[in-house]
């Protein structure tokens, strides 16, 4: 074992005998972890060696700026394991450009959106109510203050307008078009967005956020090539720590709005120093472990399984009865109308981890609940299939989700009774479903 991970050892010696407190907090967690049957459509679980780089020495670290362009000293092997997390990133989904620093998906988006625009110009994205993010220019985001925020959404089938979307550019000739989202259940159609970008002027901003896995995987169609610039999350699918990634495929020498600078050194600029200080170095050491790991076979057939652990969960829910908005997923997640069944997304959310389960509350089109209560109910297979739950168990998984459902009596907008027996019933049976599936490498410590 390298000396790196000594430190570690030592320090998880210590931990509890210095700080039993916050020790007890975390072994509750991972206990809380492994015996929860995790529904949330972000969320995945980190492979251990990804933990483990995430906590090394490299925390030391503080050096502003890029690779050999560094503003403070000292950084000689943290330029190496940066240049690595990049040529990882580009390996794992075929790009010619990556900036590993962003912070998160949230700092990558503002980062391009910054770079690319001037404040106060005009900024097209998906709506949040029909799925978007809050960084496509919402309201409640920055995004929404700094640009003239229009936003396209949804028809009647619950497919992404792009027709409206076309009109919209034209009308409004935004200089930044995003295509992305948080909650929509199908495929985008990447060529269509850039079609529609070029006939208006605009650059195209591909936000993989909660895709991205399906796409290093090829399951679903890379935008990469397509948009001028690609962002996304990496603990989301990748399974990697907390923060964001920047790709660009074909467009990287593009130029960008002044008509001299190549978009690649706009990024780069736009990530340090105009919206990030120094970078998490040990957060990037993290990133080359998970990107590592999203090129082997492993991971590929994860991802398939993801996808298809999806669609069976859609058909199980379906032939329970329960209305999954648009009849099915083609990537990770399925959306369910709760309220055609008379409950909220907050009764839903709350009910079903009073019994282990955790899936959230989501608006849904046409939504006329506040955000926190909302009508919809936001379920995903990505920690399912780390388990090793193939499609065959999502019959028991949906079983599960709809016993529990079907059970809730709604006293308010976010108050319920449950028959305590049901309750009982499924939380058994979701800690045998844990113990069966662990996810891989970590201890399985429910009893
Ligand atoms: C989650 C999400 C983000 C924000 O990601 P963070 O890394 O949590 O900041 C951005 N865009 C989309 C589409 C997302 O789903």
């Amino acid at each position: 074992m390298s000396q790196t991970y000594d430190i570690q050892l030592a320090g998880a010696r210590e931990l509890p005998d210095q700080d039993p407190e916050l020790a007890t907090l975390l072994d509750q967690e991972l206990d809380y972890e492994t015996g929860v049957l995790a529904m949330v459509a972000h969320a995945s679980v980190a492979p251990p060696s990804v933990l483990a780089a995430a906590g090394t020495v490299l925390s030391n670290v503080t050096a502003e700026g890029y690779p050999g362009r560094r503003y403070h000293p000292g950084a000689e092997w943290f330029d190496a394991i940066e240049r690595l997390a990049v040529s990882r990133a580009q390996a794992a989904f075929g790009a010619r450009y990556a900036n590993v620093q962003p912070h998160s998906c949230t700092a990558a988006n503002l980062a391009v959106e910054f770079g690319l625009l001037a404040p106060g110009a005009t900024l097209l994205g998906l709506h949040l109510d029909a799925g978007g993010h809050l960084t496509h220019g919402a309201p409640a985001s920055v995004t929404g203050r700094a640009f003239h925020s229009v936003s396209y959404g949804l028809d009647d089938a619950g497919l992404i307008d792009y027709d409206r979307a076309a009109e919209l550019a034209r009308a409004h000739r935004p200089g930044l078009i995003v295509a992305g989202a948080s909650a929509h259940p199908r495929r985008i159609d990447y060529q269509r967005f850039r079609d529609i970008a070029d006939e208006v002027g605009a650059y195209l901003l591909a936000d993989i956020s909660h895709i991205a896995g399906l796409v290093a995987a090829g399951v679903l169609p890379s935008p990469v090539d397509i948009a001028h610039v690609t962002t996304t999350s990496t603990y989301k699918q990748l399974g990697g720590p907390r923060g964001g990634l920047i790709l660009m495929g074909a467009e990287h020498a593009t130029l960008g709005p002044d008509g001299r600078t190549p978009l690649s050194t706009l990024i780069d600029r736009a990530v340090f120093p105009l919206t990030q200080g120094t970078p998490n170095a040990a957060a990037i050491a993290a990133k080359a472990r998970a990107l590592d790991v999203v090129a082997t076979p492993g991971f590929k057939a994860t991802a398939h399984r993801i996808a298809a652990d999806a669609t069976a969960l859609a058909d199980a829910l379906i032939a329970r009865d329960w209305p999954v908005l648009t009849g099915g997923t083609d990537n990770h997640m399925v959306l369910l109308d709760v309220s055609r069944r008379g409950l909220t997304g907050a009764i839903a959310e709350l009910a079903l981890s009073d019994c282990g389960i955790l899936a959230n509350r989501n608006r849904i089109p046409g939504d006329t609940r506040p955000p926190l209560v909302a009508g919809g109910l936001r379920l995903g297979t990505n920690i399912l299939a780390q388990r090793g739950m193939e499609p065959a168990d999502m019959t028991t998984c949906a079983e599960l989700v709809v016993r529990v459902l079907d059970a809730v009596e709604p006293v308010s907008d976010t108050e319920y009774r449950l028959d305590p027996d049901v309750r009982k019933g499924v939380l058994d049976e979701v800690a045998d479903l844990c113990r069966c599936f662990p996810i891989p490498g970590y201890p399985q410590t429910t009893p």
